[in-house]
């Protein structure tokens, strides 16, 4: 899929949407959710032009990768989830619920998130 310039967290990247900031480093951006699901609810973009998991995985350097990880443990940190616990979420595709297409990782905790995926 070819990455849309105007996705909603393309233009937080650039600075013309604004967000609550968790960190910054070259490789990634790290923000509160607009819609916490959870007390704890932190959204993980790499800086590149991935637009879901599977292209990240693919086309981003070793250390894009390797950045993008360190951050989201960072961040994990910074919220203060590392000891009580946390889960990673990245949505994937139509059926994965994905909806913003640039790859990203939620960061959810500060309470029991429950049950892993909702069953039909
Ligand atoms: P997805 O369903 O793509 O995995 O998750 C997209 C997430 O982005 C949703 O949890 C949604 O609340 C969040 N989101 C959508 N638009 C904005 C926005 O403008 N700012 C922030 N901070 N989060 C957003």
């Amino acid at each position: 899929m070819a990455y849309d310039d105007n996705n909603v967290f393309a233009k937080i990247l650039r600075g013309e949407i604004p967000s609550k900031k968790v960190l910054e480093d070259a490789h990634a951006l790290a923000f509160h959710d607009i819609h916490p699901a959870r007390p704890v609810h932190i959204l993980v973009i790499p800086k590149g032009k991935y637009t879901d998991f599977t292209e990240f995985a693919t086309r981003a350097t070793p250390a894009e990768q390797t950045g993008f990880w360190s951050a989201v443990a960072e961040a994990a940190k910074k919220a203060g989830v590392v000891e009580t616990g946390y889960r990673l979420v990245a949505n994937t595709g139509a059926n994965g619920g994905q909806e913003v297409p640039h790859f990203h990782v939620h960061i959810l905790g500060g309470g029991r998130v429950g049950p892993m995926v909702a069953r039909d």
